[in-house]
Formats: C-alpha cells, sequence, structure tokens
C-alpha cells in the first residue's frame, strides 16, 4: 500500500477519463504542481499562508467531560472548524489557488453544492489577486443565500447553473465545460480528494497538514493514538486527517458516510456498502450511487457536505483493503453529537464532522480508558444554525424570521443602504 497514486490509479479506482481536449491541462497540471512541492519558495509561500490567513496550526482539545461520561477511550478533538472559512477546505483552496497563480493562471473556476467550497474558493482568490467564478446550482443558490452572500462579498461571481437538475454535478458538469474552453488562462479549482488526476494527489497532499499537525500535536503531549475518526463526503478532511497513519498498522482509521434517515435507497449517502456500485463519473472511477439509467442518484443527508454520490478514489481503494473502516451515521445520532460535545465541551461541531463526532462516541465506552480516540472536527457549526434552529426550537426560529422579514420591509434596512451608497458619491 502506498499513499501515493500509481499514475493516477488506486488499486482499480481512480483515473484520467477525460476527453482529449482536458488532456493537457490535467498534465501541465500534474507538471507544475510537482515542481512546486519541491520547490522551496513555494513551500514558504505556502507556510505563510497557512499560518497567517488560515491560522494554522489548528488547536488540539481534550475532550474531558465526555470522555468521563463515557467512562472508556480518551476522546480529543482535532479543531479544524477553526482555520479560516470556518472548516478545512481552506487547505485545499489556498494551496491551489498558489499553483495556479504560479502557474501564470488569472482566473479560478469551481463547483460548489452547499457554498462552502465557493465560500473558501473565493476567500482564497481574494487573497491572492485571482479572478473567481463559482459555478452553483439554481437549486442550490436559492437555498444557500448567506454562502452565497459571502462569495460575493469577497468578489467572487456565482454563477446559477440552470441544466439538469441544477445542483452539485450539474455545477461540475459546468465547471468542466468553462475549463476545456479556456484551460490557457483558467484553472479548475475543485473542491475534494476526487476528479481526474492530478486532483486526488494534490488534494490530499494540501490537506495532509491537519494529519501532521496531529501527528506533533500528540507527540509533544505523549499521547499513542488508538483510533481516529473522520466524516467523508468526498473524502477531502478524511484523507488529509488520515495522510500521515495510512502505510503504519496502527491507529485505526474510521470513517463515517452519511447514514440520513436509515437503509434503503435514496435515504442516505452510503457509497462503501450499502447500494454503490464501480463507476465512473466526472472524469475518475470509484464507488457511485447511480440509478438503473447509470445517472448519479438523489442522496440524503441533515449535512450539505456529505450528500455526494461518489467517493474519493483513495479512500474507495483503502475501505476495499480494510485500512478504513467504514460506517454509516444517521442524521440523528449526528445531531445528538452537536448538543453532546456542544454542551460537554463548549464546542460546536458542523453537521458534516459531527458525523465523526458521534462515531467516537460509539466507539469510545467499548474501548479502554487508556485508549484515545482523535475526532476531526472538519467544521464549524455556526453555519448551521438554519438546520439546527428550525429542528431544536422550530417555534422560536419561526417568530424571528418573519420577524426579520417585518424588519427588511418596513425599510429600515433600505435607509441605511441609502445613506451608505451617498457616502460612497461624496
Ligand atoms: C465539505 C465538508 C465536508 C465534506 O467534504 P470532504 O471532502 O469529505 O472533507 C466535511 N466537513 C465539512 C465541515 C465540510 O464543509
Amino acid at each position: 500500500m502506498s499513499k501515493e497514486s500509481d499514475n493516477g490509479f488506486f488499486g482499480r479506482f481512480g483515473g484520467r477519463y477525460v476527453g482529449e481536449i482536458l488532456r493537457r491541462p490535467l498534465e501541465e497540471l500534474k507538471v507544475a504542481f510537482t515542481a512546486d512541492m519541491q520547490d522551496q519558495s513555494f513551500l514558504d509561500e505556502l507556510n505563510e499562508l497557512r499560518r497567517d490567513f488560515i491560522g494554522r496550526p489548528t488547536p488540539f482539545l481534550y475532550a474531558e467531560r465526555t470522555s468521563e461520561q463515557l467512562g472508556g477511550a480518551q476522546i480529543y478533538v482535532k479543531m479544524e472548524g477553526l482555520a479560516h472559512t470556518g472548516a478545512h477546505k481552506i487547505n485545499n483552496a489556498a494551496g491551489q489557488a498558489l499553483v495556479a497563480k504560479r502557474m501564470g493562471k488569472t482566473r479560478i473556476i469551481c463547483e460548489t453544492g452547499a457554498g462552502q467550497h465557493g465560500v473558501a474558493t473565493a476567500a482564497a482568490c481574494a487573497r491572492l489577486g485571482l479572478e473567481c467564478q463559482v459555478y452553483m446550482g439554481e437549486v442550490d443558490v436559492r437555498r444557500q443565500q448567506p454562502n452565497v452572500a459571502s462569495m460575493e462579498m469577497y468578489g467572487a461571481k456565482v454563477i446559477p447553473v440552470m441544466t439538469g437538475s441544477r445542483i452539485l454535478k450539474d455545477a461540475i458538469n459546468e465547471a468542466m465545460r468553462d475549463w476545456a474552453a479556456n484551460f490557457e488562462t483558467t484553472h479548475y479549482l475543485i473542491g475534494s480528494a476526487l476528479g481526474p488526476e492530478p486532483f486526488p494527489d494534490m488534494v490530499r497532499t494540501f490537506q495532509s497538514v491537519v494529519g501532521r499537525e496531529v501527528e506533533q500535536q500528540t507527540a509533544e503531549r505523549g499521547i499513542h493514538i488508538t483510533a481516529m475518526c473522520a466524516c467523508v463526503g468526498g473524502g477531502s478532511n478524511a484523507i488529509g486527517f488520515f495522510e500521515p497513519f495510512i502505510d503504519k498498522k496502527e491507529p485505526r482509521l474510521v470513517a463515517a458516510e452519511a447514514g440520513g434517515i436509515g437503509p434503503g435507497r435514496g435515504n442516505n449517502a452510503v457509497r462503501m456498502g450499502g447500494d454503490a456500485v464501480d463507476g465512473i463519473v466526472q472524469g475518475y472511477k470509484s464507488r457511485f450511487l447511480l440509478d438503473t439509467d447509470g445517472q448519479v442518484s438523489t442522496t440524503r443527508s441533515i449535512s450539505a457536505g456529505l450528500d455526494y454520490a461518489g467517493i474519493g478514489p483513495q479512500l474507495a481503494e483503502l475501505g476495499e483493503s480494510g485500512r478504513i473502516e467504514f460506517n454509516a451515521v444517521t442524521d440523528d445520532e449526528a445531531l445528538n453529537a452537536v448538543k453532546v460535545f456542544a454542551q460537554n465541551e463548549g464546542v460546536m461541531f458542523a453537521l458534516e464532522s459531527a458525523h465523526a463526532g458521534a462515531m467516537a462516541l460509539k466507539l469510545a465506552p467499548a474501548m479502554k480508558k487508556t485508549d484515545v480516540i482523535v475526532v476531526n472536527m472538519s467544521g464549524r457549526g455556526d453555519k448551521d444554525i438554519f438546520i439546527t434552529s428550525p429542528v431544536f426550537r422550530p417555534k422560536e426560529w419561526e417568530q424571528f424570521l418573519e420577524a426579520e422579514l417585518v424588519r427588511l420591509r418596513s425599510g429600515t434596512d433600505i435607509h441605511y443602504a441609502q445613506s451608505m451608497a451617498e457616502g460612497d458619491k461624496r
């Protein structure tokens, strides 16, 4: 087993299944990325971005009260959600944007579903002085206005995609088309450890900073890790968190997929086990949830970041080889984990990350007190207030939204906006 792909392949998964026209930009990207990773001036610039812009290293916290309550393994939390823009996605966005800038690209395009990757990319582009266009399904644009507002605040242009079901998969297709037409000036910044070679290797490399910090933070405290838990959408936070440990026998690497409302087609996003099949979609071979026509299926999860129908090729391989154990965590278990960590530790997990948290809550009681579980809190939960509040306090939330509408329509905010605009003119 090796961390690096074998010419883009991880076992039978991965590859570069694209039309003739995209072969050249993919090869150029691979060459540029490989050279950058051996270039001290690139690494210095990347490290400066990590320290001053992203806020690395992110903290490593002992979940003392939770561990005590469970009476088994000691739980630690890698606080990746404290990274700038609220999640691990900025590690990849900043890294790829820097590679693109050094290649002489002036324009970045990306896809986004829930909008988290769009926000991270927009922020990284603003920081590096690159033009940014975000493809987003029109349905998602309507559902995810707070993130659209952030992307635009960072100066990005959000393009609603009107084709297909108008969701993430359609946005990816649109971004691919744009890239094929404009690769001379443009880099396509993919948001997870998937897509055609070299994206899975590149995204894992930029996210591996998370795992390497964990290695150092545990060594400093003399902690020996027994198990690590991460959630898996496309798989970028998990593969980065696990990276330094993949080639070792220990610790146990445990992945949590979106179990949604339970078993059954369309009720979850379980790609390892369940109903998934081998497929070639969006330029790479992996495990996908497909319908009977071979089209990408609809999935279900309370967390917008875990509802992708495919999975990164390296995770698919490591899941089949048994190095990574895969488990499904339901919506209810994730919601419970958000509450447990918030109330015991003062830390609010993103709903995605709460799947990993729930996994730790399940494992710990059966383990020894000397055992250690490290959970990757890939993101913080502030962004989920529009989902968690309607669940935990529906009445108050409805009243709040109604009052906001009244306030908006009363013209108070419009008056404020006008005086701001007049101030601009002076
Ligand atoms: C996007 C997202 C995920 C899922 O993406 P991966 O590529 O699987 O990491 C997980 N957690 C958070 C907080 C996210 O924003």
